[in-house]
């Protein structure tokens, strides 16, 4: 289990309007389907109303994506904003000897642990939000690109779909005769 990503937001919910600025880098070592040039780096600021803790941020990253149209690999820089707000209940230990204020976070996968966001789960969740849908190489959807040229070619060629419908039709007469 990974512990270093935790960060304590603890002393900021018993603390109402007490304010944390942390710097973060991370290279989210452990995604696979994340192929980052550059650290993700940025600042995570974190604050509690008293009923809402509110997260915001900024981050920048650079990433290789695949062309939309030839699927080339192409190097973007990609920047993007936090701005997240979580439920909060209990009493601030500030303002109460019996109880404490904790995250009640209603997320579909788990961000917090007690009172410890889990940093890199909230980065990399934005992270994909805001990945380019349709990034294209230099070439666009109209230029002459060489491999999409080629992918053409070999698509055109190969027959796949005719395959499938020939072993779709085996299947089908296979199964009356
Ligand atoms: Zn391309």
């Amino acid at each position: 289990m990974r512990r270093d990503d935790l960060l304590d937001l603890n002393d900021i919910l018993q603390h109402p309007g007490r304010q944390l600025s942390v710097e973060v880098s991370t290279e989210l070592a452990d995604e696979e389907d994340l192929d980052l040039v550059k650290p993700l780096e940025g600042v995570l600021d974190a604050i509690s109303t008293g009923n809402l803790l509110l997260i915001t941020g900024e981050f920048t990253t650079r990433a290789v994506v695949e062309c939309a149209r030839c699927s080339g690999p192409i190097e973007t820089d990609i920047t993007f904003e936090i701005d997240e707000q979580f439920p909060v209940v209990g009493v601030p230990s500030s303002m109460s000897h019996q109880d404490f204020a904790k995250v009640e976070a209603d997320e579909p996968y788990p961000l917090f642990e007690g009172n410890n966001l889990m940093v890199e789960v909230l980065l990399r969740q934005n992270l994909l939000l805001n990945f380019p849908v349709q990034p294209l190489c230099a070439f666009g959807w109209e230029g002459e690109c060489p491999v999409a040229k080629e992918r053409g070619v070999a698509k055109g060629t190969s027959g796949a779909g005719r395959t499938e419908f020939e072993k779709l039709k085996n299947l089908v007469e296979g199964s009356e005769g």
